[in-house]
């Protein structure tokens, strides 16, 4: 398996290139030069399968350069941090299923990537002898998850900034009490813009970049969205007889998750469409509903990991949509930057209403129905995970099977879902372990010099 880039600008790399490198060396994102497929027969075979075993099925079909037995490996080790022996359950409530992707070590769906992310890096340095050094900018969830996946790995440096005070208790927490060597938080007194300011000016200064031989693991990592595939088919393989099709439900930020699933259907999962649910930031839905993609400002919800305009994975659908014309995906693009919107004819307009549905629900939305909802079920949703169960109430009809992502632990937005409920959510044990254990950040203001100069001293 080769991959290319959606700009066209690269020569065809094997898998492993493709993890090192990220986002591709001409700008655009990578991609396999064809997506494998399974058939129906595949798919009832594997009904007895494991989450690794499946992930297994699911991963080799896109590696060739990683021997069998290394990539189950690599697999089980990722998938031995779950708390959950399946990994990624399902649970029936209240007329939907909610596939729960919660069960990681930071409590977010990022977990399932970033666990395999980080144990391919250490794989992949150990053998060509490198070292990587990781900068991140978060609003919380990614950085958690990237850390968790990295603590302790060989080879791998992690510096992550964080807007001082400006993530959950939680996810704050559950980055400073990592105390591994290769762990290093950094609080800037500044936005989360402010943090993502200085990796870019880190990534884009080019002796810097090689010299501590940066790297980065936002959700532009093919294999993210390659580990993200599977439990779409285990879902699946839990809710739906021979050939159904199931609609899921997926709250969007970046595109990354739902553009997994979009992979699983064209390897052959039987999908009715896929349902795009965001919050206040709606440029995904206004595209889809009337065909607007026009970047607007950035609002604060209280699903704050989908406060994102520019969904970086976008652009791999579109290489799709645009059936492979790597110089559409380049025109959209210089076009987006000029005139701050893309314009689309009306044959892929349809295309994408094919594809996809979708709902924007609001912030009174989102908390009646984590209200509503534990009022009728007992079960707790995070404010996520809420947007993803209205905008399937509101879209889906019929006796078509309805998969909701759960994308976090609701104690992880516990503020929100006490807000919504009037009763504080129980802490689950990896969180309760956290409070009261010793801490390291650095706190630095948000200047690319300080925090350079910091990098600097800890690499040296
Ligand atoms: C990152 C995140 C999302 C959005 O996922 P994308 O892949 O960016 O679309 C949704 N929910 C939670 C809890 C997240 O952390």
């Amino acid at each position: 398996m080769r991959y290319i880039s959606t700009r066209g600008g690269i020569a065809p790399i094997r898998f492993k290139d493709a993890v090192m490198m990220g986002l591709a060396d001409d700008g655009g994102l990578l991609l396999p030069e064809s997506i494998p497929t399974f058939s129906d027969t595949d798919l009832e075979s594997w009904r007895g399968l494991s989450y690794s075993q499946l992930a297994f099925e699911i991963i080799s079909r896109y590696v060739d350069d990683i021997p069998a037995a290394d990539l189950r490996r690599l697999i089980d080790r990722s998938y031995a941090t779950f708390s959950h022996p399946e990994v990624t359950p399902v649970v029936r409530q209240d007329g939907v299923h909610i596939l729960e992707l919660f069960h990681g070590a930071t409590l977010a769906f990022k977990d399932v990537a970033l666990q395999f992310l980080g144990n391919l890096f250490e794989y992949i340095l150990a053998e060509r002898n490198e070292r990587l050094t990781i900068v991140a900018a978060t609003s919380g969830d990614t950085g958690s998850a990237a850390i968790h996946g990295v603590r302790g790995k060989q080879g791998i440096s992690i510096f992550v900034m964080h807007p001082e005070g400006k993530t959950s208790p939680v996810q704050a927490m559950q980055m400073t009490t990592v105390l591994d060597e290769n762990v290093h938080n950094i609080a800037i007194e500044g936005t989360f813009d402010d943090c993502q300011g200085i990796v870019k000016a880190l990534m884009n200064d080019l002796p810097f970049k090689q010299r501590h031989r940066l790297g980065a693991v936002n959700s532009i990592n093919w294999a993210r969205v390659l580990a993200q595939v599977v439990y779409y088919v285990y879902a699946w393989l839990k809710v739906a007889g021979p050939a159904q099709k199931v609609l899921f439900s997926v709250p969007t930020g970046n595109f990354g998750d739902i553009f997994a699933g979009y992979v699983a259907w064209q390897m052959g999962l039987p999908v009715q469409q896929l349902l795009l649910a965001t919050n206040e930031n709606n440029i995904l839905t206004r595209f889809i509903n009337k065909g607007d993609y026009s970047i607007g400002q950035v609002v604060q919800t209280v699903s704050p990991s989908m406060d994102i305009q520019v969904a970086s994975n976008f652009e791999r659908y579109l290489y799709y949509l645009f059936n492979g014309d790597t110089v559409r995906v380049g025109a959209v693009f210089e076009q987006l930057k000029k005139e701050g919107r893309i314009h689309f004819a009306d044959d892929e307009l349809a295309r994408v209403r094919r594809d996809f549905c979708s709902a924007s629900v609001n912030r009174v939305q989102t908390l009646a129905t984590i209200g509503n909802f534990y009022k009728e079920t007992g079960y707790l949703l995070d404010p996520h995970t809420a947007v993803g169960v209205k905008a399937a109430r509101d879209l889906a009809a019929g006796s078509t099977p309805v998969v909701c992502l759960a994308t976090a632990h609701p104690a992880k937005f516990g503020e929100a879902v006490q807000e919504a409920t009037g009763q504080a959510v129980p802490l689950p044990p990896v969180i309760q372990r956290l409070s009261g254990l010793p801490t390291r950040c650095a706190l630095l203001p948000a200047d690319q010099q300080q925090v350079r100069a910091f990098i600097e001293q800890r690499m040296a």
